[in-house]
């Protein structure tokens, strides 16, 4: 008998609407409760014992903003938050939540948008405070902790005029993305992140501390690379880095939204030929106020084409010229600026606190007919933070072969991302259905391959299609290093 019939029957009245909401809620608040209970008195305080980071519980004034994640939609309330500062404190971290069967989330930079950095009644393993880095410029290594940024490893980096390929938000966590696969500005030239991933040092579900690498532990290492966040918490990495910059030819080109069609076009077959020190990512969106676009564009359709080169910028300026005649241009800002400044040109359109919901399909060609889809909704966007993202991933990420490591989609030339993006709770139901339906819309152009890290939470029949012909391996590696899955808050692999 539910505890709303049991309600009514002890008072001997009907609920009233009202009473429903009221009754409905002290359920839940009783279910939680139920939960937090299973944690034993006391067990908290041994968690405590030898732990050099924080713990944090509802009653902590830190507790509500470190259970914040990039994603607004998203607002769950783990039971403890284990704030780490070491790696011995993530091993005490696993430990606690497998001995008191507690569902465990792993937040590296907690950006992903499925909202899996964080669980209700749980424990969540922060890692925010591990972000230290170490670089040995004369062997082109970084090694840098599991709670780092973008914006951390690239500071690091290019101190040393070095770079390895990342993503386009500083802001997003090295962790989570690399666990994907992660690609970025870099990639056509120097591939994912994941391969350029050396070793990494792995807390398993045992709570055992293990190296991963070509020759320590190579099943393991070959899942992390793709796998996600399934086979134990990542507490550093180790990656191969690349000369770039510091400065770099970079910038946008802005078109209006009425030669959209011609402009994209017209970037396919720059892309067909384009070296791989150059990449071009699309993005279609109303224009924010960008200060070199004249103000009657603010808030107009747009489609600007993001461009860097990482190379010598003098070659790049003769490459570029092209992109500045495929219509004409409503503003652009191209020039020679630091590559941890074009880092994170995109930050302020990205900022955390809003809600999001997102969809994306992979590409190995780019039809016309998507184009004529994509300038339609574009014409429909529910709300000026939406938008709609190509990026070029061709080049060195297509040569290693699709069962070299977990990240399954090397025949993806083209990834197409959309954003939707918006402030006001009243208006989910218009802005996901904005982004489902464009995503149904494009369904028959795309290959059918999507990236585990664009998924959203609901998307878990999707999984297989992220992992591809690499699942069936996926399963038995996970077997092996998680057979309770204990590891369960991502794009899940059951084992076997
Ligand atoms: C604004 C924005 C821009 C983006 N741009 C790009 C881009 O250009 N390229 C790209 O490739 N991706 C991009 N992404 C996607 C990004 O790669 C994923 O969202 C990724 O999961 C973020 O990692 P995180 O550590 O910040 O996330 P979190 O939410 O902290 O973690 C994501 C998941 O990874 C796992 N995890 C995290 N840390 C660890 C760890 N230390 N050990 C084991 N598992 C762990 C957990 O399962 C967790 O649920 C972008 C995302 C956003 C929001």
């Amino acid at each position: 008998m539910s505890r709303r019939a049991d309600s009514s029957a002890y008072t001997g009245r009907q609920p009233l609407s009202g009473q429903f909401d009221c009754l409905e809620l002290l359920a839940k608040l009783q279910e939680r409760k139920k939960h937090m209970t299973n944690l034993p008195s006391g067990k908290v305080e041994e968690l405590r014992v030898g732990f050099k980071g924080e713990i944090l519980l509802p009653s902590d004034g830190d507790y509500d903003s470190a259970r914040q994640i990039w994603n607004a939609m998203i607002q769950k309330r783990p039971a403890v938050i284990a704030r780490c500062a070491t790696t011995s404190d993530v091993v005490r971290a696993v430990n606690f939540a497998r001995d008191n069967h507690l569902l465990l989330a792993i937040r590296g930079g907690g950006h992903n948008i499925a909202g899996n950095a964080v669980c209700d009644d749980g424990l969540m393993i922060d890692l925010s405070k591990m972000k230290a880095a170490q670089v040995d410029p004369v062997a082109r290594r970084v090694t840098i902790e599991g709670g780092a940024t973008l914006a951390d490893l690239d500071a690091a980096t290019q101190a040393h005029g070095l770079a390895t390929p990342v993503g386009i938000n500083s802001t997003t966590g090295i962790a989570g993305l690399t666990l994907g696969g992660g690609f970025g500005w870099l990639s056509r030239k120097y591939g994912l992140t994941v391969d350029n991933l050396e070793s990494a040092e792995v807390v398993t579900a045992a709570g055992e501390v293990v190296r991963a690498s070509a020759t320590e532990r190579p099943d393991l290492f070959w899942a992390l690379r793709g796998g996600g966040g399934n086979f134990g918490v990542v507490t550093r990495f180790e990656f191969r880095l690349h000369p770039v910059g510091p400065d770099v030819l970079s910038g946008l080109i802005v078109y209006p939204i009425s030669e959209a069609k011609s402009v994209l076009q017209q970037y396919r077959e720059f892309m067909a030929r384009a070296p791989e020190e150059l990449n071009v990512w699309t993005v279609l969106r109303k224009a924010p106020p960008l200060p070199f676009l004249p103000e009657r564009f603010h808030g107009q359709e747009m489609i600007a084409l993001a461009l860097i080169y990482a190379g010598d910028p003098k070659e790049g300026q003769a490459l570029v010229e092209p992109l500045r005649k495929f219509g004409t241009p409503l503003g652009e800002h191209v020039g020679v600026q630091p590559y941890v400044a074009w880092q994170q040109t995109f930050d302020p359109l990205l900022t955390p606190g809003t809600r999001n919901y997102w969809k994306s399909h992979n590409f190995t060609t780019l039809q016309d007919g998507l184009f004529d889809v994509v300038v339609e909704y574009v014409g429909k966007l529910p709300s000026p933070q939406c938008e709609i993202f190509f990026g070029a991933i061709d080049g060195a990420t297509m040569r290693p072969a699709t069962d070299s490591m977990a990240y399954a989609q090397r025949d993806a030339k083209f990834v197409m991302n959309f954003h939707g993006r918006w402030e006001d709770q009243a208006d989910d139901e218009r802005c996901i259905g904005w982004s489902r339906d464009f995503f149904k819309a494009t369904a028959p152009f795309s290959s059918g391959g999507v990236y585990v890290n664009f998924m959203t939470a609901e998307e878990t029949d999707r999984v297989r299609s992220a992992y591809g012909p690499n699942y069936d391996r996926l399963v038995q590696v996970k077997g092996k290093y998680d057979p309770d899955n204990l590891f369960r808050m991502n794009q899940n692999i059951s084992p076997a």
